[in-house]
């Protein structure tokens, strides 16, 4: 038997196994997790929280959303260690000590068995369902590795499962590091945002407005919000606006990009908002309603954005 081959047969021992001991949920089902979530994700669905029209509807009173089931038992930022040790734990190791110390998620399956209600109180149990002999991907060699997830309520009764796959892998060799400045990552431009950045690249930022009820809207999107009309067209801002909100962030840092990096949530004059860099200000200095107004930074030659400096005093 090869190495390869013994190994692959050490690693699919692991294939059945139970990933430690089942693990409780710290808190039963409540309205104030569904209210934060609703609001993260924009889901406006009155059955989530509002009692009168969950009440009414086929649901008969307030459920959670489905996809909320992971948050449910999601491990906290500090995770306590599995007593006793885990399958999956000895796996990782095992591969870590065979070279493949990288990973990366691939694939995350959920399947919901019921609405879960406010009071409900959820333990999971995860098995490893499969390890895959040796795959050469993109990445690297590696190994997929499944893992399924089932979530049963305070009855025992299986209410959802979670199937989620993560290659274990091989890190390609690293390139020579480059001499020039990468440059910043790309934006996701798609059919409704390309007019923005095309505007852009010609220093000139567009907002877009409903041509029937006049609305402007950002970020670009097909639809008006207001009156659900299809129609609409850019206009140009001013470039004035004021700090609705500001982050500086110090961690981690990219080589296209110089820390520490003030990052403003700006209220343009027109009354969209907008997220652009804050320069020519220690981010210190930076305030709550400071009068900003635009430049452009061409970062390279396919990308242009804006950014805002502080309205120097005497106007500008
Ligand atoms: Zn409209």
């Amino acid at each position: 038997m090869s190495g390869g081959e013994e190994l692959l047969e050490q690693l699919q021992s692991y294939a059945g196994q139970q990933v430690g001991a089942p693990v409780a949920a710290p808190d039963e089902v409540n309205q104030a997790m569904i209210r934060h979530w609703v609001e993260a994700v924009d889901d406006q669905l009155p059955i989530y929280t509002d009692e009168a029209a969950a009440a009414n509807s086929v649901h008969g009173g307030i459920v959670a959303p489905p996809v909320m089931l992971q948050a449910w038992i999601m491990r906290g930022f500090r995770p306590t260690p599995a007593e006793g040790g885990s399958a999956q734990d000895d796996l990782m190791a095992l591969l870590d000590e065979a070279g493949f110390t990288s990973v990366v998620a691939t694939n995350c399956d959920q399947e919901y068995g019921r609405y879960l209600r406010p009071g409900d109180r959820l333990t999971l149990t995860s098995f490893i369902e499969s390890v895959s002999p040796e795959k050469t991907t993109a990445l690297g060699v590696g190994h997929f590795i499944t893992t399924r997830q089932e979530y049963r309520d305070q009855d025992g009764e299986l209410v959802g499962t979670m199937t989620f796959r993560i290659l274990k892998f091989r890190p390609a060799a690293r390139k020579e590091a480059p001499a020039e400045r990468p440059k910043r990552p790309r934006p996701v431009i798609t059919q409704d945002s390309r007019f923005w950045f095309e505007g852009a690249k010609e220093h000139r930022l567009l907002i877009q407005k409903c041509s029937d009820c006049g609305d402007l809207r950002h970020p670009p999107g097909p639809m008006c919000h207001s009156c659900q009309s299809l129609r609409w067209e850019p206009v140009e801002a001013s470039g004035r606006g004021t700090v609705h909100s500001y982050v500086v962030n110090h961690h981690p840092q990219l080589p296209a990009f110089d820390y520490p990096l003030a990052i403003g949530l700006i209220d343009l004059e027109e009354g969209t908002r907008l997220v652009a860099d804050i320069v020519g200000i220690e981010p210190d200095d930076i305030e709550i309603g400071m009068a900003v107004e635009l430049e452009w930074a061409d970062h390279d030659p396919d990308l242009s954005l804006p950014q805002f400096h502080p309205v120097t005093a005497g106007g500008a």
